[in-house]
């Protein structure tokens, strides 16, 4: 192949190939060179400085891949002195970032958008660590980019989330209308989500028309602080996993009973790989059969589940009057049960009612809280590499919010 085709294909401004220096079944060498030449950008201050050049150095980097093989580029760099530090600094090429072209960083932060970190090793030859610094980097810039000013939501969520083993969260910001994460930050309750009102400012914070959260108190404390005219709805989503959570500690405590009593039958039932069909919002038809079986062994994990099925009924009520009165029924229902975990959760609920309630004065959907709540897990499970909580803080902005390339506008 002609040079000059190469150099058209490879279309880098301002530099032409020079020679192939190798070409092998899976790899490309290209000697390149500028086409005219301009003064040096100095690698220090950024600045184009007129002094003679001291000496000239090379560069290897990295280029999208040529008719499928890996495409490295062997660049002169001259070297001048700055006047400004007065050491001798290597030019700078708008083209590159650190050792590979901008454009190639550019592919690795398009696939660690939609693949883990090690996938888009692999598929690009890369290691972990190389992968890991491209990423980060393209992040951070993007970040300070498009994360500032925290774009103002009229319906939001928050959430935290546990991060890694060492019992430490990150909280979560959700514009429900945009369906993205516009904001997070390590550490939860009212102080992490004071910083989100803080840096959103007290005129957006009080145009803010609803919050959905799971009812904690810090959050509450923070929104009734921040968001003053903001309505505060007790998740769908987390009224659930309340639920299921109280179902599972029926569970676990009749397990324990079935397995001390000897009753095979039922601590086969109650065993924890059965625990999702319990947990199950439509059963399939072999569920249901477990669960009718169940039902027949154990009166209380029986009635812990219709209790669960009532309490989501509530849900099906047209009106806050009829919620209401759902509620109310419900959390007599639940006392009487004498069932400490249900007889709990009552009394959760109860404290909660108004922002449960809430929910029939506006109707927040729980699914992109659930969406993106599913997706952070998923991210957390994939194991990209976090090296620390400011990557894992950017790894949801890239795959929940407006660090996505697929989703950005
Ligand atoms: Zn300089």
């Amino acid at each position: 192949m002609h040079l000059k085709t190469i150099t058209e294909l490879l279309a880098l401004p301002n530099f032409h190939v020079v020679s192939v220096l190798e070409q092998n079944e899976t790899s490309i060498h290209l000697y390149v060179d500028l086409v005219e030449a301009v003064a040096p950008v100095c690698s220090a201050c950024g600045v184009v400085h007129h002094a003679p050049v001291h000496s000239i150095g090379w560069i290897m980097a990295e280029d999208l891949p040529l008719a499928g093989k890996r495409t490295f580029l062997y660049l002169p760099k001259r070297k001048a002195r700055c006047p400004v530090d007065g050491k001798i600094r290597v030019e700078q090429f708008a083209v590159l970032r650190g050792r590979f072209t901008k454009r190639f960083a550019e592919q690795v932060y398009r696939l660690t958008s939609i693949a883990t970190n090690a996938e888009a090793g692999w598929f690009l030859n890369l290691d972990d660590e190389t992968v890991y610094r491209i990423d980060r980097g393209i992040l951070e810039e993007l970040a300070r980019e498009k994360l500032a000013p925290v774009p103002a939501p009229s319906i939001m969520s928050v959430d935290e989330v546990a991060w890694q083993k060492w019992h430490k969260y990150v909280t979560n910001v959700v514009d429900i209308e945009r369906r993205k994460v516009i904001w997070n930050h390590d550490g939860r309750g009212k102080s992490t989500l004071d910083a989100f009102f803080t840096a959103l400012g007290q005129e957006k914070s009080s145009q803010i028309d609803a919050v959905a959260c799971d009812g904690a108190r810090g959050f509450l404390s923070s929104i009734k602080q921040h968001a003053k005219n903001a309505l505060t709805v007790l998740d769908h989503f987390h009224v659930k996993s309340y639920l299921n959570d109280a179902l599972d500690a029926v569970r676990k405590e009749e397990l324990r009973k079935a397995r001390n009593d000897k009753e095979t039958d039922l601590a086969n039932l109650l065993h924890c790989r059965k625990k999702f069909i319990l947990m199950q919002g439509h059963p399939s038809k072999r569920q249901r059969d477990v669960l009718e079986q169940l039902a027949t062994l154990n009166d209380t994990v029986y009635r812990a589940m219709l209790l669960k099925e009532q309490f989501l009924e509530i849900y099906r009520a047209d009106s806050h009057k009829t919620a209401q009165a759902g509620l109310r029924q419900w959390i007599g229902a639940a006392f009487s049960s004498k069932i400490p975990a249900f007889m709990e959760l009552a009394q959760k609920f109860f404290r909660k009612r108004h922002f449960i309630l809430n929910f029939f004065r506006m109707r927040i959907t729980s699914a992109i809280s659930e969406g993106i709540n599913n997706k952070i897990k998923r991210l957390k499970r994939m194991a990209y590499g976090y090296k620390d909580v400011a990557y894992f803080l950017l790894k949801i902005h890239q795959h929940c919010g407006l660090l996505n390339p697929r989703l950005s506008t």
